[in-house]
């Protein structure tokens, strides 16, 4: 494998915080038509098997503002159409990102071309870079938390920051180590 660009790794937007500060208002001003969502940490934590209410709300709220395809690496038909469906949201699973392919299979479905759409998700090794190579606008969320879990590691996230830094890539302002009782306390 040739070596990686590290600018591939850096996302357009690096938000900060959970995919709900994601807003209408950040669709407009970066004149966006589609979003390309990843499930797992995304928008449910890995051991939820169903949306939250306020994923729901925050879901129909995007979807005046944008189409909206979910697009996931899980393999489990069950765990994402049960998802895909509790929201209304056409899916893709299977996604093997960062390939390309259903990320382009979800904005051709969409009719929008690449700077019209953001790939948004918790991962730079799989979704960031997946929307970088396809041209798309990339969003970088904190991984949701479980509420019923007082704190929750992601070490894989984590390390994907170290590499992805030690490679050259620019990600300031990403939170490292994030759980929610370092966020607690900083708060
Ligand atoms: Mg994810």
């Amino acid at each position: 494998m040739a070596l990686l660009n590290p600018a591939l790794l850096e996302p357009n937007l690096i938000l900060g915080n959970t995919i709900f500060h994601l807003t209408p208002e950040i669709i407009r001003r970066h004149q966006l038509k589609g979003l390309i969502l990843d499930v797992d940490d995304t928008l449910v934590s890995v051991r939820q098997v169903n949306p939250s209410d306020d994923l729901l709300r925050w879901s129909t709220e995007m979807k005046r503002v944008a189409d909206i395809w979910l697009v996931s690496n899980n393999l489990s038909q069950r765990r994402i159409s049960r998802i895909a469906e509790a929201l209304d949201l056409p899916y893709l699973l299977g996604a093997k990102k960062p390939s390309r392919k259903k990320l382009r299979k979800a904005m051709d479905a969409m009719d929008l071309r690449p700077h019209e759409v953001a790939m948004v998700g918790d991962r730079l090794f799989t979704d960031v870079l997946a929307g970088n190579r396809l041209g798309l606008f990339t969003i970088l969320v904190e991984p949701m938390v479980d509420p019923l879990e007082a704190s929750r590691k992601h070490p894989v996230r984590n390390a994907e920051v170290w590499v992805s830094k030690v490679l050259g890539a620019s990600l300031d302002g990403i939170k490292q180590g994030f759980t929610k009782t370092n966020k607690k306390k900083s708060s």
